[in-house]
């Protein structure tokens, strides 16, 4: 699917939700896929996207950003405190901040640099050991935590697991944020990001609809 085809469908979704226009904003993710559909992208005016890993995307985006300075890279996945640096150095946002260690190597970081990128807390909300993110009981005192520390946080974060209702787990999501009084939900990915929409999402995270399946050989 296009890219403007998917732009459409989240405008489509902002509507039905009673939503304005705008009111989501389109992560396309490029983890993965090769320069030259990312440069499609750039090309067709799109400058939000996000990626996995920090070593992909400094492979990858400081010579992109050399012919689109204004193109912005949020990280998604998992980070190590070895390479909070870097990150924070690479990316306007980060997806996945998800424990004290993290919270805190950032914020000392944040001093040395004097800036941080947009921060969101992610959430294991169906509590899945494999998946990164704090529990939703935990995500208060984490929330609090984080705050105290003058980390900019700026919303939640969650993927839901692959064969339960993901609108359940995008309106805990939801919850958590109200109470919090957060105002950023990123939530949302190809195959869902509908749902998130209806829920609330102002970021979706969108790869494979947009750039075709990831190959991983
Ligand atoms: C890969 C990934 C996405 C995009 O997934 P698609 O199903 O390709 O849209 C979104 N969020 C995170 C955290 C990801 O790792």
């Amino acid at each position: 699917m296009s890219l403007a085809e998917i732009q459409a469908r989240i405008y489509k979704a902002e509507a039905k939700a009673g939503r304005p226009e705008g009111a989501t904003q389109l992560i396309a993710v490029s983890k993965v896929q090769p320069n030259d559909r990312v440069d499609a992208v750039l090309a067709e005016g799109h400058r939000l996207f996000g990626e996995n890993k920090v070593q992909e995307a400094a492979g990858k985006w400081p010579g992109l950003q050399e012919r689109y300075p204004d193109a912005t890279v949020h990280l998604l996945g998992p980070l190590q405190t070895n390479k909070a640096r870097q990150a924070m150095q690479l990316f306007s946002a980060i997806h996945s901040l998800d424990r004290p260690k993290l919270a805190n190597t950032l914020a000392r970081l944040a001093q040395d640099l004097g800036q941080c990128p947009d921060l969101f807390i992610q959430v294991n909300t169906g509590e899945e050991d494999q998946k990164a993110g704090v529990l939703p009981k935990e995500a208060d005192g984490f929330i609090a935590e984080c705050r105290s520390l003058d980390l900019p946080i700026v919303g939640l974060m969650c993927i839901p697991p692959v064969n339960e209702e993901a609108s359940l787990h995008f309106a805990l999501l939801r919850k958590i944020a109200a109470r919090n009084e957060i105002a950023g939900l990123s939530m949302g990915m190809s195959g869902d990001f509908e749902k998130a929409i209806a829920q609330g999402a102002t970021h979706v995270r969108v790869g494979s609809a947009i750039f075709g399946a990831r190959d991983y050989g």
